[in-house]
């Protein structure tokens, strides 16, 4: 019965959202009571100049700046660890993270481990921590993960090549810094993977086991966006209006996953197909997405009619018709941005399909899916999908 089970929208992180919030970034050390900030960034990202413009800003605040910015794609315990050691030379310090997902992952991790005596999968986030977290500011410049709004990473262990999830109730951003313009250098490629991956998080808090309308709420209105302002990014990247609909979107969409109802077997499939071939997350989403759609259509055909009509769909006369819509609307969107749309094109050999599987089922992610799916039910996804 509706009810029976608890919704608690716990505090969120601070969001200062807006263009030129960026140059808040030293109130936000100051809010969080640090004088001193560590970035965790990646080397891509340096080239840009963000890193630098922003630390330069903070020094002339008075604040000392170190920076870690060997975060790479995947990051695995390797990553985690070069991070927290760099971070525990520098000492006590706000953690500032400075990139995508993978940055805000590790800079969770390394908030944790800077702190605390350990390595790797010491910080899973099951294990409690003597010490909490160092502050973490985030500052994200792509409009995808939502990790801002969460306090797990995903690492990969390079001992057992799963990933697993780093973390500690201590390691939410305290304050996260939304603002536009540090996307507008993405490329068309990482803005179209990413915003597929904010509309995967959305499809799929609607469609899990333990729905709420604060989520289906926010998650029907972030695909509306990124439907709407997605193919308007990838195509002139410095569409200002588009990147701060997307921006806001994507972090909204971590706000509804975070209300509890997380996400589902397309983000068990991402983790393990990345795992096993490196392939970007966003476009393995896009890849499976349609299929696991049709998958769980019986179960979820309301909810798919109404995402159908948010993402432009015309009124359908029956709710399968109207999810069907939405599937064929989702796997639209994915090619008009040009994100491949096979498996096979994004690395993944038959070979490969059996350990994907078990890995999916094994993820914890995969419990929030509408029903608890059987090794043959991930199988005939991934077939699909190739
Ligand atoms: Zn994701």
């Amino acid at each position: 019965m509706f009810g029976e089970r608890p919704l608690s929208i716990a505090p969120l992180p601070e969001l200062w959202f807006g263009l030129g919030e960026a140059r808040r970034l030293a109130e936000a050390v100051r809010l969080v009571g640090a004088t001193r900030a560590f970035f965790i960034t990646d080397a891509a990202l340096v080239r840009t100049g963000i890193p630098d413009t922003l630390a330069g800003a903070l020094r002339e605040s008075g604040v000392e700046v170190g920076v870690f910015d060997r975060v790479v794609a995947n990051p695995t315990t390797a990553t985690l660890d070069d991070a927290a050691d760099a971070l525990r030379a520098f000492g006590p310090a706000a953690v500032v993270a400075v990139g995508g997902g993978s940055s805000m992952d590790v800079a969770k991790g390394a908030a944790i481990a800077g702190v605390n005596d350990g390595s790797g999968r010491d910080f899973d986030y099951r294990n409690d921590q003597p010490v909490a977290a160092l502050a973490i500011i985030a500052v994200p410049t792509t409009s995808g993960t939502g990790s801002e709004t969460n306090a797990f990473g995903v690492i990969e262990d390079l001992a057992t090549r799963e990933k697993f999830y780093v973390g500690h109730a201590s390691a939410l951003a305290r304050v996260v810094i939304l603002d536009p313009l540090l996307t507008v250098g993405l490329p068309a490629r990482a803005t179209a993977s990413t915003g597929l991956d904010a509309l995967a998080h959305a499809i799929e808090s609607l469609a899990a086991r333990h729905p709420n309308p604060f989520a289906t709420g926010v998650a029907l209105e972030v695909a509306r966006e990124v439907s709407t302002w997605l193919p308007v990014a990838v195509e002139d990247g410095s569409n200002l209006e588009a990147r701060s609909h997307l921006a806001l979107a994507s972090h909204l969409a971590g706000v509804a996953f975070a209300s509890g109802t997380g996400l589902g077997l397309g983000h068990g499939i991402a983790h393990a197909v990345s795992a096993a071939t490196g392939a970007v997350h966003g476009e393995v989403l896009a890849a499976v997405l349609p299929h696991l759609m049709r998958s769980n259509l019986d179960l979820r055909a309301d909810v798919y009619a109404r995402l159908g009509l948010a993402l432009g769909a015309n009124a359908a006369a029956s709710s399968h018709e109207g999810a069907d819509a939405a599937v064929s609307a989702v796997a639209a969107l994915a090619a008009r941005v040009g994100a491949p749309s096979t498996l096979t094109d994004q690395g993944v050999t038959p070979d490969l399909l059996d350990a994907i599987a078990h890995a999916a089922l094994a993820d914890e992610v995969t419990r929030n899916a509408p029903r608890e799916p059987t090794l043959a039910e991930v199988r005939a996804v991934l077939d699909a999908a190739r």
